[in-house]
């Protein structure tokens, strides 16, 4: 979609908004099946935590996608949307028994990421199909937080007890159905990527009734101009050759798994702000927009770099801005980046804004959480309505009137 098109939605739907261009959803997901259709059996489980609009869910379902959930309230919502429970999978870390058992008996296929709850879980219900996370210890990117298979990683169990997640599993007779990993979220060399499959290749020998093996994610895609991003086609390339192989040697067709999140949406979306006031200082100027870390986290949080475009004037002079926002603490978008001239009322649209930015925002300094708008052929549909006062009072509880507080 094209920056005017955005202006329009802008100005229709008021600011800030995140808009989502289902094109580049679509052809994301059919890029991913593409470089794997060598592959009989390949299943694309959306991880929804980057983006949870059931709208978006709806999306990705008439695709054929399933789903990849991390808490119970993901799957709800995953059922909600229509997904039936045989195509969503229940991925959690550090959650309860409980909550393990509750997912299962909603027809959900559960994935356990520690012995603890794998021994308690098998004792109790030794017939039922579970998968297990394993943790390669493969550093696949180079950014700690969002590296998960590093040796002090909560995440999955360690490839080093495999003996004792083997005896546990002929203790209970459990039947183990699959097997998964999700290293980290930046896949920058495919071989590190083939090597942790190799590890899981060589755990999935161990058990004998496997139906699927899941690699679980990592996709990096562009944030900037120039970037990198995993060579999805490369990937696919190799990755397939070598699945197929494995199969052959274990006798049995089994389903490839990927759980793609930031790949699938990030590009779609873009956030839109406007800006509220250009204020210059002895040093910078600022350009103060009306949003803040409650809307869009990612820059404060990860350090990431989302690319800004003034779309109200994308002709302008370039000049150095500093992108803050309207929260009361320290909340900067873009540091001294070079965007075309910014004059008061302009709307500034963020790039990469679907993955992890409308999931993580908040309603700190009691602001509103921004709409959501799909752009589907040629036209904004709004799928998140923009919050309202009575949104804030919802589940508070005022004291009666007559209390008397001292
Ligand atoms: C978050 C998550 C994903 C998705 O990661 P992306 O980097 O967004 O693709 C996949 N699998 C699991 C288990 C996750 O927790």
């Amino acid at each position: 979609m094209q920056s005017k098109d955005l202006l329009q939605l802008a100005e229709q739907f008021g600011s800030p908004i995140y808009v989502y261009d289902a094109e580049k959803i679509k052809s994301q997901y059919n890029r991913l099946t593409k470089a794997f259709s060598k592959v009989e059996k390949l299943r694309i489980n959306y991880a929804m935590k980057a983006l949870s609009n059931i709208a978006i869910l709806q999306l990705l379902k008439e695709m054929g996608s399933g789903l990849d959930t991390v808490s119970i309230q993901e799957v709800q919502l995953g059922l909600h949307a229509g997904y039936d429970p045989e195509k969503i999978f229940y991925t959690p870390n550090g959650v309860s028994l409980e909550e393990i058992e509750e997912v299962h008996a909603m027809g959900v296929q559960i994935n356990i990421d520690n012995l603890s709850i794998l021994e308690q879980f098998g004792a109790k219900h030794p017939n039922v199909p579970v998968c297990i996370r394993i943790n390669p210890h493969v550093m696949a990117g180079g950014n700690t937080n969002i590296s998960v298979g590093h040796i002090d990683s909560k995440f999955g169990i360690s490839i080093h007890q495999l003996p004792h997640l083997v005896r546990i599993v002929e203790n209970t007779k459990m039947n183990i159905v699959g097997i998964h990993m999700h290293t980290g979220s930046d896949i920058l060399d495919i071989e590190v990527f083939l090597y942790a499959a190799e590890i899981l290749f060589d755990a999935a020998k161990n058990f004998k009734n496997l139906e699927f093996l899941d690699f679980g994610s990592g996709f990096k895609v562009p944030y900037k101009k120039d970037d990198i991003e995993t060579d999805i086609e490369e990937l696919g390339k190799k990755l397939s050759k070598r699945f197929n192989a494995f199969c052959t040697e274990y006798g049995k067709e089994l389903t490839l798994i990927f759980e793609p999140g930031k790949f699938l949406v990030s590009e779609a979306g873009s956030f839109l702000v406007k800006v509220n006031v250009i204020k210059q200082t002895t040093s910078t100027v600022f350009a103060g927009v009306d949003s803040g870390f409650n809307h869009l986290i990612r820059p404060m949080l990860y350090g990431s770099q989302h690319h800004i475009e003034n779309i109200s004037n994308p002709k302008g002079k370039e000049r150095f801005y500093s992108v803050v926002g309207y929260i009361c603490e320290t909340d900067t978008f873009a540091n001294n980046r070079r965007i075309s001239e910014i004059k008061e009322g302009d709307i500034l649209s963020f790039k990469n804004a679907g993955a992890y930015c409308y999931s993580m925002a908040s309603n700190y300094n009691s602001r509103y959480r921004p709409a959501e708008v799909l752009w589907m052929n040629g036209e904004g549909h709004l799928i998140r309505a923009h919050e309202t006062f009575e949104d804030l009072l919802k589940n508070q509880i005022p004291l009666p009137v007559t209390t008397a507080i001292i």
